[in-house]
């Protein structure tokens, strides 16, 4: 079966959707993005994800390109022509197409949009949360409005190759002052050896992952007591507990950063906890 994109309001086999040379995200990364969990065919959380898009939009003054309820049903159609059970679809939006000028484009230059969906294997992702994954750290060579989810992601492309050149699944960013910022596609979470759940607060340093939102709730629900704040990457080392989310992912073990194991070297119960609560308390469409 072919995979089947939606570009611009048409639904087409992968080896035949194309955009313009001259589209600004292929030229400048001018462009958001979004990725969604699909679940036994629903999309989860979408209501959240549309409302993060909106945001993304606005802060780069990119124009939303159609009713939400409308972009919601290009969701459902790309999930559905591509019989996705569980997986992802992943939707972007640009600019539009304009003769390269780094300036704005004319008003009236209609934004690109972009979806495509596709299975993972989710047997395979609950046999690794089973073991749980290692991470390395870089550097936070990023822009500071990482708050955006915008396309341009060259030093998270970087990291991430870091990561597997070492044989590793993720890497985790580090500020100037030795904080873990978020991993290169995840947000970052420890668990101190007091049972306390540590996450960077949802300001500028960082994404704030829709995962993330929806786990403070399990969190409090499973009255477990959360911080947000920055944690260094020696509190990581000595931590109990170590773990990543992400709409992929949703709560990931991490048990070794750096080569060092992270409290017994296997996944914690306080993350394998959340991971199994998450579902409960995501929506679902
Ligand atoms: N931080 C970064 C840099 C990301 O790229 C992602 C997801 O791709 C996340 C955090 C997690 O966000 P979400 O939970 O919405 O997938």
């Amino acid at each position: 079966m072919s995979r089947i994109a939606y570009v611009n309001g048409r639904y087409l086999p992968c080896c035949e959707a194309t955009v313009h040379v001259e589209d600004r995200g292929y030229q400048f990364s001018d462009g958001v993005y979004e990725v969604c969990e699909v679940r036994e065919g629903r999309i989860i959380d979408e209501r959240r994800h549309l409302a993060r898009l909106q945001r993304s939009l606005d802060e780069l003054r990119i124009r939303f390109p159609m009713a939400p309820a409308a972009l919601g049903v290009v969701l459902r159609e790309t999930v559905r022509r591509n019989r996705v059970r569980d997986g992802i679809v992943y939707l972007q939006i640009t600019r539009g197409v304009a003769r390269r000028d780094f300036a704005f484009p004319p008003p009236g230059t209609a934004p690109s949009v972009v979806v495509t969906a596709r299975n993972l294997d989710a047997a395979g992702n609950e046999k690794t949360a089973a073991e749980g994954i290692a991470v390395i750290t870089v550097p936070d060579n990023r822009w500071e409005r990482v708050d955006i989810k915008s396309i341009s992601l060259l030093p998270n492309v970087l990291a991430k190759q870091a990561a597997r050149e070492q044989g590793v699944k993720e890497a985790w960013f580090i500020d100037s002052d030795g904080r873990v910022t978020e991993g290169s596609s995840s947000n970052a979470w420890i668990v101190t050896m007091g049972g306390k759940v540590i996450t960077r607060a949802a300001d500028k340093g960082i994404l704030r992952g829709i995962t993330r939102s929806v786990l403070l709730e399990v969190i409090e629900a499973q009255g477990l007591t959360l911080e947000e704040r920055p944690f260094t990457v020696a509190e990581a080392y000595g931590a109990r507990e170590a773990f990543l989310t992400s709409a992929s992912q949703i709560v990931m073990p991490v048990v070794r950063i750096n080569g060092r194991p992270i409290g017994n070297g296997a996944p914690g119960t306080v993350a394998t906890a959340l991971r199994r609560d998450y579902h409960r308390h995501a929506e679902s469409a």
